[in-house]
């Protein structure tokens, strides 16, 4: 990896996929010197843990700007993953046999009947199937299920090979990926950011783009403070179980729990949702419920080995939205955190929005809508 500069146009803090994403947009642009400062290695952290679903309609239950914002992104994957696949040979393995969403009990099941009609109502894709249909679809489903949906344009990709292809694209494009340094503080000056000081030194800088995912609050900033955006770490748990002969061949979410289908034959099972501080750990209970919520998916889970287990930690800011784009209080000051569940699905459009922002173009409502400003605006009311 690169040596720390004693300059540069662009400082992105943290490379995770959110950071990585912005960084080859902006060196797709092709105007600006580029430095990735990561304190560990390379998409270590949540970016490595996340389950990789692209899942905006099976998660949401109303059509509000958030759920806009993660369908857009959803529909930038395709040329996405193309084009990294073209620049680096890398296959981010985006799959789009779709994901199910299985009913078991009668509020699960009124659940699903409202998502279902308020998306039709809204002309989304969404089909409603009987157990019956459900099961021709995926023989190894429990015979518990009550109702499924199956969302056609859900998908998935392989997070840690999206990971790697970023880091290539960004290598090839001549962005300094700097790791194993921590940024320590921001500099100001005259209200503007001047530079960022790391644990190996500082570097000169008009442009700073905040995306160290759920440590952005131990960022220090002396005197001139930034909007308390209140990010929160939140841990997701997760088992990984070898399936060869795979057991299902889409995503399957009931509501307690998820499993994801690799192409290598590895099963996914998630997640836990805690506060549990910076605490990275699996526990005992985290793997109690993830594997009660994936054998009441499909009981076939039970005789599958348990290859590998991890937990992450999920960068969520004080309204659980993505905190997207400059900073009032301090000119060249860009956030691009508080992904929380969806940092994976997001990190397209977030990479446009940042770039175009830095551009000084601002026209792109999601700007406004999810801007930091709103934090301060919170404090004013
Ligand atoms: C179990 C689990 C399942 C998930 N499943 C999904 C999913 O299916 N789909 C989806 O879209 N999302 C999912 N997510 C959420 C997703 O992983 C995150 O939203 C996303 O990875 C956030 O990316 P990021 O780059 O902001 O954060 P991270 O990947 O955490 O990267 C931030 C980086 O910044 C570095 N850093 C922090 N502070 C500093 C500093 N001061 N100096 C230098 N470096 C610093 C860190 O070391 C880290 O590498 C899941 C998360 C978890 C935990």
């Amino acid at each position: 990896m690169h040596e720390l500069p004693k300059s540069s146009d662009v400082v992105i803090i943290g490379g995770g996929v959110i950071g990585l994403t912005i960084a080859r947009e902006l060196a797709r642009q092709g105007a600006l010197d580029v430095t990735v400062v990561e304190r560990a290695s390379l998409g270590a952290e949540a970016s490595s843990a996340a389950a990789g679903m692209l899942a905006p309609q099976a998660e949401a239950d109303r059509a509000d700007e958030f759920f806009y914002l993660t369908c857009r992104s959803r529909d930038l994957y395709p040329m996405f993953a193309s084009e990294l696949l073209d620049e680096t040979g890398i296959d981010i393995e985006l799959e789009t046999t779709g994901t199910l969403y299985l009913a078991f009990t009668e509020h699960d099941v009124n659940g699903l009947e409202q998502r279902y009609q308020w998306q039709t109502n809204a002309g989304l894709p969404v089909q409603m199937l009987t157990p019956e249909e459900a099961r021709i679809l995926e023989p190894n489903i429990s015979d518990g299920v009550q109702l499924a949906l199956k969302f056609p344009l859900d998908t998935q990709v392989e997070n840690r090979r999206l990971v790697a292809a970023l880091a290539a694209s960004n290598q090839q494009r001549g962005v300094r990926l700097v790791t194993g340094t921590t940024v320590t503080s921001l500099g100001i000056r005259h209200g503007k950011i001047s530079r960022v000081e790391t644990s190996r030194g500082s570097v000169l800088t008009e442009n700073v783009v905040i995306a160290g995912g759920a440590w952005v609050s131990m960022l220090n900033v002396p005197d001139k403070g930034l909007p308390d955006i209140g990010i929160e770490p939140v841990r997701g748990q997760m088992l990984c179980f070898e399936a060869n002969p795979p057991v299902v061949r889409h995503v399957i979410y009931s509501p307690r729990g998820y499993v994801v289908p690799r192409k290598d034959g590895r099963l996914l099972a998630g997640s836990t949702t805690e506060y549990a501080g910076f605490d990275c750990r699996v526990t005992a209970s985290g793997m109690q419920s993830i594997t009660s919520a994936a054998l009441e998916i499909c009981p076939e889970v039970s005789s599958l080995p348990l290859s590998s287990s991890w937990a992450g930690l999920r960068p969520r800011a004080a309204d659980g939205l993505p905190v997207l784009g400059p900073c009032a209080e301090i000119a060249g000051v860009f956030y691009a955190t508080g992904h929380y569940r969806n940092g994976i699905l997001l990190a397209p459009l977030t990479a446009e929005l940042i770039a175009a922002s830095i551009a000084g173009q601002v026209d792109d409502p999601a700007l406004d809508i999810f801007s930091p400003d709103r934090f301060r605006m919170a404090l004013i009311n």
